[in-house]
């Protein structure tokens, strides 16, 4: 692989930063690979792609700029080919990558283990640490380790960053981070709880701060993250304290396939009863189960529509989806004792006024209500939708991982004051561990 030319040549972050540094953040799972080209100062996508299919001869590349996608179809052998075409596209479409003045390259990690609390910039130690880490992520990190090291050879003069999604829950306590598990046998195979949308939980966390005008330390936060993938987390002053996800990310909420909590016991059930595979049991707990697997349907858009056709099981996955949401905020009112803000995020929660109502209906008696005005709608900027009476407000915030991404490996590169210019405050920019 030929690397490109003219990225990465500035010297120094600080001076990128001005008008024009940028930030490629690079999303690579096992047959597709996001990219998203970000103004860490300013915030705004600069460009963005998606590359589906990879090693497969119906390959499908999206490339977004200035309003305009471009979309072609054909064989893509491997992740190299991907990333190759996607700058073949900068190339031909734009925006060009140094005029953009790319200062660091931004990869989102899915398991850092007990590893990693912050981001690193990667050399051959982090890439081997992230490869001892894959038995944790057997899908997920194989996948992300291709996209740097390609990304790597293509982008050879600019300086690669990791950012993990469970780095922001290396702050668990303990008791919330261990099973109860053998102890020896916990400690052998690395298994506790680690959490995952770390990245999306600290971004939201610090974005409520500074949208309220209040010191981070000062506030008890549950962030409710409701995806495709969903998860919730309780945040005291800035330090994630619990977290829905666990050793995986299919503990915790009902997801879009996926069940969430489940007794362990129906593993064995389905093996000894059911003759299935550990693999095939994965395969329905992850793929086939959640939403999904109750209704035919993870899109909660679907959903909505089949529920006012007067479809039961698309009701039924709605309640349970609901039901388990509702849990999940009593426990951790419970883990904070005070919670001044319960913020949704994600797809799911910064689109879906019945969701949303729903999760907190009939918490009036412990401070918590919904304004049924201020919660219409999809909300793209942070919004409070609580009454004025309450003591907990309750809020939207739209996630942004590509620009948290970007600002994380900014700082790691020593170029963290790039958001302050703009007004950011330091929490999201990872830091140092905590
Ligand atoms: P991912 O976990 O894949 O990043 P997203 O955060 O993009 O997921 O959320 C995708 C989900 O958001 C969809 O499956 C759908 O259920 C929900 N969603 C998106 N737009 C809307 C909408 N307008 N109304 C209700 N739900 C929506």
């Amino acid at each position: 692989m030929t690397p490109v030319p003219g990225v990465g040549t500035r010297p120094s972050p600080h001076s990128a930063l001005g008008a024009h540094g940028s930030v490629l953040v690079i999303n690579s799972g096992s047959s597709s690979l996001k990219y998203q080209l970000v103004n860490p100062v300013g915030g705004e996508a600069i460009a963005s792609g998606l590359i589906e299919r990879i090693g497969e001869s119906d390959g499908v590349v999206r490339h977004t700029f200035a309003g305009n996608t471009t979309r072609r179809t054909g064989p893509i052998g491997d992740h190299g080919d991907a990333l190759r075409t996607a700058l073949d596209l900068f190339a031909e479409v734009g925006p060009d990558l140094a005029e953009a003045q790319v200062v660091a390259v931004g990869h989102r990690v899915v398991h850092g283990g007990s590893l990693f609390s912050a981001p690193a910039v990667v050399d051959d130690d982090v890439l081997r640490a992230i490869a001892d880490l894959s038995p944790l992520a057997p899908l997920h990190n194989p996948a992300n380790l291709r996209g740097i090291e390609v990304a790597r050879t293509l982008l050879p003069d600019v300086p690669h960053v990791v950012v993990f999604d469970t780095a922001f829950f290396q702050t668990l306590p303990d008791a919330a981070a261990t099973y109860a598990l053998d102890r020896a046998v916990a400690e052998e195979h690395a298994i506790r709880r680690y959490g995952f949308h770390g990245t999306s939980h600290q971004y939201v966390s610090g974005k409520v701060a500074r949208a309220l005008g209040r010191r981070l330390d000062d506030l008890n936060q549950i962030v409710l993250h409701l995806g495709n993938g969903a998860s919730a987390s309780a945040v005291r002053g800035g330090v994630a304290v619990e977290t829905s996800m666990g050793l995986t990310p299919l503990e915790g909420l009902v997801m879009g396939t996926r069940t969430g909590d489940i007794d362990p016991a129906v593993v064995f059930h389905l093996h000894r009863n059911a003759g299935m595979s550990v693999d095939e049991i994965d395969e329905l707990l992850n793929r086939r189960s959640g939403l999904k697997g109750l209704s035919g349907e993870n899109d909660f858009r679907e959903l909505h529509r089949l529920i006012g056709e007067g479809d039961r099981d698309a009701q039924r996955a709605l309640d349970v989806y609901v039901h388990r949401l509702r849990k999940y905020i009593g426990a951790y009112l419970a883990v904070l004792g005070r919670v001044d803000v319960i913020s949704f995020t994600a797809g799911v929660g910064e689109n879906d006024a019945r969701v949303r109502e729903l999760a907190v209906a009939g918490l009036e008696g412990l401070g918590i209500a919904i304004d049924p005005e201020r919660n219409q709608g999809r909300k793209t900027e942070p919004t409070i939708i609580s009454p004025a009476w309450t003591s907990t407000l309750v809020m939207v915030v739209p996630t942004d991982e590509e620009l948290a991404i970007a600002r994380q490996a900014v700082a790691a590169i020593g170029g963290g004051d790039g958001g302050q210019a703009a007004g950011d405050a330091d929490d999201e920019y990872g830091g140092p561990a905590r």
